[in-house]
């Protein structure tokens, strides 16, 4: 296998007793690189975090480091890092002292120690919080000097586990933004595992999308957006607009029975399958090769884009539109087109 920087894992398999945790599973992240793990409760990311960390053995595959096997370094020797969701500062010791703990521990001279802790501290914008008591820090401080914590011994690979699971939502929504912007500034290379979606793509570079043990799609954020891969991730990133379809030949011809018309389906393999309209893709200019035709239910502000909801043969559906357009009221009759390319995804899978 080719020489890449970074963590790399391969076929990592991991049962407890009769449970697949963790089934063939293969990912980079290449050195710098933030790597979200992402999927539902149960999927397995807990377990894959933790064989990376040494502290649980798969029961085949690899972890490289630089190319290198790293399978039988004890936890320590791997100089990993580990920022939790209870991330619990020491209580009886200061700011400075708990973000020392790691570099005195590493056997560093005092000044350098200085050095680096108030380098943390701006780095995390908490210049000066040195002798604060962690009992007098806000949830959002506390937080800031749990990272810095953690990034201060320059772990090679920083794995973060529901950094943010317990901070409320406003205060969630500006350190997802710190944060990535602090990983990013150090050139620290980091996994970052969550079962938010927002999280995830705020954050990572890249995403690695887990169900049930297994990887589901690997992509760029956008990559993901832009392609789900699977009927289950077009329902885990949310998309409404799933219709059961079937592929037929008609007089020589392929084509995709919907519930809101017949599509061409060209090279599409005869059978069931789930149909995505995408929500952002279709427009009320008659721009493109294909068109359905409805009435609108409702149309509702949302911010920047508003969103009309459209009865096409009873089946309901939702588009989104930007705010400043002229948008259709209740009782409109509307033509909505798209080009099939863009706003129609085919998954082979469906739910029976
Ligand atoms: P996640 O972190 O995505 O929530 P986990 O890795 O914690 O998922 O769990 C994956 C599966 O493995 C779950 O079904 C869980 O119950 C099981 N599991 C995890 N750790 C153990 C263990 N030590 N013993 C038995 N089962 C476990």
């Amino acid at each position: 296998m080719a020489y890449q920087s970074g963590l790399r894992l391969i076929d990592i398999d991991k049962s407890f007793g009769n449970t697949h945790a963790v089934n063939s599973v293969s990912f980079d992240v290449s050195e710098g690189e933030i790597v979200a793990l992402l999927g539902p409760s149960g999927s397995g990311k807990s377990t894959v975090l933790m064989i990376i960390s040494g502290l649980e053995k798969p029961d085949r595959g690899d972890i490289l480091w630089n190319g290198t096997s790293i399978l039988k370094t004890p936890p320590h020797q791997r100089a990993f890092g580990m920022m939790f969701q209870d991330f619990v500062l020491f209580p009886h010791m200061d700011v400075y002292e708990n973000i020392s703990f790691g570099l005195k521990m590493g056997g560093q001279k005092r000044e350098k120690v200085n050095e680096q802790v108030e380098e943390m501290l701006e780095l995390v914008g908490l210049p000066g919080f040195g002798a604060r008591n962690v009992h007098t820090l806000s949830g959002g401080e506390q937080q800031r000097v749990a990272l810095a914590r953690a990034l201060a011994p320059a772990p090679k690979l920083l794995m973060l586990d529901e950094p943010l699971g317990s901070v409320d939502r406003s205060l969630r929504e500006r350190l997802m933004i710190e944060l990535r912007r602090i990983l990013h500034q150090m050139g620290q290379t980091a996994l970052y595992v969550t079962h938010d979606q927002e999280e995830a793509f705020t954050i990572a570079d890249r995403i690695v999308v887990m169900r049930e043990g297994k990887v589901e799609q690997i992509g760029t954020p956008q990559d993901i957006y832009n392609h789900p891969s699977s009927l289950f991730m077009a329902q885990f990133l949310g998309f409404k607009n799933l219709l059961p379809a079937e592929v037929v030949d008609v007089n020589k011809q392929r084509i995709m029975r919907t519930p809101v018309g017949d599509f061409p389906a060209d090279g599409i393999n005869l059978g069931k399958v789930t149909v995505l309209l995408r929500p952002d893709s279709v427009n009320m200019k008659e721009h493109g090769d294909s068109k359905i035709a409805g009435e609108v239910v409702e149309t509702t502000f949302r911010g920047n884009t508003s969103r009309v909801t459209v009865s096409v043969n009873g089946k309901i559906l939702n588009f989104d539109f930007p705010s400043q357009y002229t948008l259709p009221k209740e009782g409109d009759q509307v033509i909505l087109s798209f080009e099939m390319s863009e706003a129609v995804h085919i998954f082979t899978d469906h739910e029976s």
